[in-house]
């Protein structure tokens, strides 16, 4: 087979070589992107449900290369953790959000309190340094721990160490909240608040999108919303994006939520002004 000449083989190969290739290419420019700062911060509000008061807003990461499109998560935090550069970004959206929300304290006492959450991939908290980087990181940008909200997936959990397991208690202690992400779409979902104690219930899309129409998703919503009241955990549904929706979801007992309805990611100018309004327009 192997004189079979240049047939599938060949085609395959060179299929794959080229693959290999825009991914090494892709790498690569993640790592310069990192190193020349080409990575900004869009900042997505989330609302209470009831009074339609911001909270707070998530940390989502673009990718802004020089003469380039913006570019979205998907085409790039795969590839960062692939290539093991993930911490690097996460590090650079904690170091944005922390500046953000201490030039928002600067205001004055009179300011709404303000929380930011940033997205943090289950290998980040592979890290040893996690733990030092994160505390100095925070200590010297003048904003204070629970100002932060690490969104963190059951996968942290799940395919982490006993190390993993510490270094989360650790940053609790700091005073940093933990909120668990895309909730409901894992296996562990449940078992993993029995081990950790978190202060905010995301819930995933896939259950907020198909609230109106699906028994089974009201069904699963209701269940997490009275999981999160027994446990004292605050539930913000995500990608909330109609008037029914969100009607829903109140009724069903859900405090908050987040999504287009509310409001896309904005700049952080655009955040600041949200922020003084207190809620959105
Ligand atoms: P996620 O944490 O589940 O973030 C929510 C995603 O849903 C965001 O997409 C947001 O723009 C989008 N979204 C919000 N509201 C709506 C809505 O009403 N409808 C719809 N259809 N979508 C909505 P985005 O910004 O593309 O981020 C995608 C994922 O990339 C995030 O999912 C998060 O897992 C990851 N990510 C983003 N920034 C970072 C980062 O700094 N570090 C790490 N490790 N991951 C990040
Ligand atoms: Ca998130
Ligand atoms: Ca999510
Ligand atoms: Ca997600």
């Amino acid at each position: 087979a192997k004189e079979a000449g240049p047939g599938r083989y060949e085609v395959f190969d060179r299929k794959l070589n080229e693959r290999m290739k825009d991914m090494l290419q892709l790498e690569n420019a993640i790592r310069r992107g990192l190193e020349f700062s080409e990575f900004i911060p869009v900042f997505q509000p989330y609302v209470t449900l009831q009074s339609g008061r911001v909270r707070g807003a998530e940390v989502l990461a673009r990718w802004r290369q020089p003469g380039g499109a913006l570019r979205m998560p998907d085409e790039f935090v795969e590839a960062a953790e692939e290539a093991g550069l993930v911490f690097g970004l996460d590090c650079q959206m904690l170091e944005f959000g922390c500046a953000v929300i201490a030039s928002w304290r600067e205001r004055g006492e009179a300011v709404r309190p303000m929380v930011l959450n940033l997205n943090v991939s289950a290998l980040s908290f592979r890290r040893w340094d996690l733990l030092d980087v994160f505390t100095r990181i925070i200590s010297r940008s003048g904003c204070v721990p629970s100002d932060i909200c690490l969104e963190i997936t059951e996968n942290t959990l799940l395919k982490g160490e006993e190390a993993v397991r510490e270094r989360l208690w650790k940053l609790k202690e700091l005073g940093v909240r933990v909120a668990l992400d895309d909730f409901g779409t894992g296996f562990s979902s449940f078992n993993y608040l029995r081990q950790f104690p978190v202060n905010m219930i995301k819930v995933d899309r896939t259950f907020t999108s198909t609230v109106l129409e699906d028994r089974a998703s009201r069904g699963i919503v209701q269940a997490i919303v009275s999981l999160g009241r027994g446990l004292g955990i605050e539930v913000v549904a995500e990608g909330v994006e109609t008037q029914e929706q969100a009607a829903v979801l109140a009724e069903l007992g859900c405090e908050a939520a987040q999504g287009y309805l509310f409001s896309r990611p904005v700049t952080q100018d655009r955040l600041f002004r949200i922020m003084e309004h207190g809620r959105l327009p």
